[in-house]
């Protein structure tokens, strides 16, 4: 029997109804097979950063899966093409970005798939709701997140009620 992992995906969207688009993302993540969604974090609004457009809306999900990385990847890519996803240019607005940020204790760096998301240290739209669903969560290789929170606090982000 296949061990379960702990993943934790970032989700943002900043085209058309974006927290619309990430609650259905957030439905269709805990319809996943060999999935069930073990935690949530509230909404945010964040400005963009490395993208154009409007605010983000960004949410963290928390899975317990048996799935492979690589094979919650190509689950993840599918969810996002089904959204219509379109990449015209390079950082173009977006109808819907999921992340594979944490999977349980494994580091992953090859062609497709790197894990831990190279880019979360620094990232306030990430880190805050991954501290909001587990405070204690240690990164591999970054450590705990109460500390890089000092390094974003520069970074527009709001709770949505
Ligand atoms: P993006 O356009 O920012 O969503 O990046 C998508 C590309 O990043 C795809 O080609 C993925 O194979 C690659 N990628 C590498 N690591 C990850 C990860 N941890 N989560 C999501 N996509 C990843």
């Amino acid at each position: 029997m296949s061990v379960s992992v702990n993943a934790y995906i970032g989700l943002g969207a900043n085209l058309g109804d974006a927290a619309a688009s990430v609650r259905a993302a957030i439905h269709l993540l805990g319809e996943l097979p060999n999935t069930t969604i073990g935690g949530c974090s509230s909404l945010y609004r964040s400005a963009p950063i490395d993208a154009t457009g409007d605010d983000f809306v960004n949410a963290a999900v928390q899975l317990e899966t048996t799935l492979d990385a690589h094979t919650l990847l190509r689950e993840l890519q599918r969810i996002e093409h089904d959204f219509g996803r379109a990449r015209p240019f390079r950082n173009a607005p977006r109808t819907l970005d999921l992340d594979l940020l944490v999977f349980g204790d494994t580091v992953i760096q090859d062609k497709v798939l790197e894990v831990p998301h190279p880019r979360m240290g620094n990232r306030a739209f990430v880190l805050l709701p991954l501290y909001e669903l587990n405070p204690q969560l240690a990164i591999p290789g970054l450590g705990q997140i109460e500390p890089l929170l000092a390094h974003v606090r520069d970074q527009s982000i709001e709770k949505l009620p």
